[in-house]
């Protein structure tokens, strides 16, 4: 049995280890890396899958660590002629934003120890019109989970509509009713507007962390990495 590729949030956090320790790696049998092996165990073990006795090992973890020097120009020459398209994708947008990589790393661990701690993860199911954020899986579900939290939606439909008389799209100004009439009625989706390198599991989410969009909208935000910002969007309809 093969074990899993490498998910981008492995990923994500095998390159903040690596970042912080360049150029001088912790050897394989060091307790860093066993650490890190652990954490990825820690992580494999929440999510569905085959794996064998050397999932995520700290020889495993190693060679990966290793595998980032073919993209590193620190290191020309060197490493290994292997590595997939994740892997490049990873690291073309991490490497150079340190901050933003340590922050990822640190919000996807802050999951990871919810998770330990028997907190359901959240049951999100996926859109196939959509992709996952460049930040992973566990920060797309945390995203997902909190836009579609059906009482933090209802209350920003109900202050939306006692201040505007009706809910409508805040990025093309769609009003379902308008369009479809009463069955359009109340129609409408939210997005979270975080970054998700800033969600925490524990932390509330704030009524104005969410915007009122149309379906098309709200899918062509989520359609392609790295994920529109709502101003981003907005600046695509005043074209
Ligand atoms: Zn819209
Ligand atoms: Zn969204």
């Amino acid at each position: 049995m093969r074990n899993p590729t490498w998910t981008r949030d492995e990923l994500i956090l095998s390159l903040d280890f690596y970042m912080r320790h360049k150029p001088h790696f912790p050897g394989k049998t060091s307790f860093e890396i066993q650490e890190l092996s652990d954490l990825l165990n820690r992580m494999g073990a929440k999510n569905s899958g085959d794996r064998n006795e050397k999932y995520r090992n700290t020889n495993g973890t190693y060679m990966k660590l290793m595998n980032f020097r073919r993209f590193d120009s620190d290191y020309e020459g060197g490493g290994l002629q292997r590595g997939g398209r994740d892997e490049e994708e990873v690291w073309k947008v991490f490497s150079s934003d340190l901050k933003k990589l340590r922050e990822t790393a640190k919000a996807i661990m802050a999951i990871v120890d919810t998770l330990q701690n028997n907190r359901a993860p959240p049951n999100v199911t996926c859109d196939p019109l959509e992709e996952d954020a460049l930040e992973g899986k566990l920060l797309t579900r945390e995203h997902r989970y909190r836009e579609r939290d059906a009482s933090l939606v209802r209350r920003k439909k109900d202050k939306f509509a006692a201040k505007h008389g009706k809910v409508s799209c805040e990025a093309c100004g769609f009003d379902f009713v308008d369009v479809y009439g009463q069955r359009g009625d109340g129609f409408i989706e939210c997005h979270h507007t975080k970054p998700v390198s800033e969600l925490r599991p524990n932390e509330r989410t704030n009524l104005s962390d969410l915007v009122l969009l149309c379906s098309n909208c709200h899918r062509i935000i989520h359609r392609r990495r790295p994920w529109l910002k709502f101003d981003e969007l907005r600046a695509l309809l005043c074209k």
